[in-house]
């Protein structure tokens, strides 16, 4: 087995299913791979095809994926923190419940869930919702793990300090099936110094343990560390730099856990606001070269033009 499990956020469409999401993968040089069992701003989600999960699951055999790396990720809107409209919370519950049992039929061990926003009822509410609604939805013994990400701290998220993470862990019945997500923009938007990274692992270490880090996200970050933006910029254009997320990604004590890049689709033109390209055939080869390609945009703007 590859040390090095890196992949992508790639689509998952009604017409292919898995299947169309395993292609995607491989076509940028994939060992792993994140997507949404549906739009990620909404929440209808269609049935699931058996025949094409096998399907799936034989690419992914033939191509040394192996299944257990592979990242769902619950739509950002869901939010258990907030408990002002009970119907609302209860969908929220009943959705995530839902997402288990889609991650249970496809074969899929990790769903990378936001853990929420307060809304103005105040982060310790906030963090006591998300532990009520999270043992209804993790209320069986066995089954896939939510993996809670770092947040930014944009508007009124928690979960945006290693803490907070802990404080909702700790609520949790089932201890198996609760970790973390990485998510580097976020933890430098949030105000952690990943020109430091030993020591930001080492807090982590102290107040959740290692042992909880379920997948990462590998992001460079738009903004300055503490901005709680939570902008993604395309690895080594940003402001975490190249080097810094080198030493993220091929750190020793993160060696085999799943990294997820969604860094932003390039635009047609230098300077433009549109999102057209897919990055990642070309950031996942500049991360297995160990260099740095300050031409790299241009590349994927020739390639799929
Ligand atoms: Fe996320
Ligand atoms: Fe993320
Ligand atoms: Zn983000």
């Amino acid at each position: 087995m590859e040390d090095l499990i890196i992949g992508s956020h790639v689509s998952y469409n009604k017409k292919e299913g898995l299947v169309g999401s395993v292609k995607e993968a491989l076509s940028y040089g994939e060992n792993t791979f994140m997507f949404y069992t549906g739009a990620p701003q909404n929440t209808v989600r269609g049935p699931i095809d058996e025949n094409v999960v096998n399907e799936a699951k034989k690419i992914m055999k033939e191509n040394n994926i192996d299944i257990n790396n592979v990242v769902i990720h619950a739509p950002y809107i869901v939010n258990l923190a907030n408990d002002k409209e009970p119907e609302k919370f209860n969908f929220a519950v009943n959705f995530l419940k839902g997402e288990v049992s889609r991650a249970k039929k496809l074969g899929i061990n990790l769903i990378v869930l936001h853990p929420g926003s307060h809304v103005g009822l105040g982060k310790e509410r906030g963090l006591d919702n998300i532990i009520k609604g999270l043992n209804i939805v993790l209320s069986e013994k066995e089954g896939p793990v939510i993996c809670l990400e770092t947040m930014a701290g944009k508007g009124t998220e928690v979960g945006t300090t290693f803490e907070d993470l802990k404080y909702i862990i700790d609520g949790i019945e089932n201890q198996n099936r609760i970790k973390v997500c990485i998510d580097t923009c976020h933890i430098h938007d949030a105000g952690y110094d990943l020109n430091n990274f030993d020591e930001v692992l080492e807090k982590f270490d102290k107040i959740i343990g290692l042992n909880k880090i379920g997948c990462m996200h590998i992001n460079d970050s738009k903004n300055e560390i503490n901005a709680h933006k939570d902008r993604h910029d395309n690895i080594g254009f940003g402001k975490i730099g190249f080097d810094n997320l080198m030493k993220i990604i091929y750190h020793e004590k993160l060696k085999g856990i799943p990294k997820i890049l969604e860094t932003p689709y390039v635009s047609e033109k230098e300077g433009e606001k549109d999102h057209t390209y897919p990055p990642y055939k070309f950031e996942i080869a500049m991360i297995r070269n160990k260099k740095y390609d300050k031409n790299l945009l241009s590349e994927i703007r020739n390639y799929y033009k």
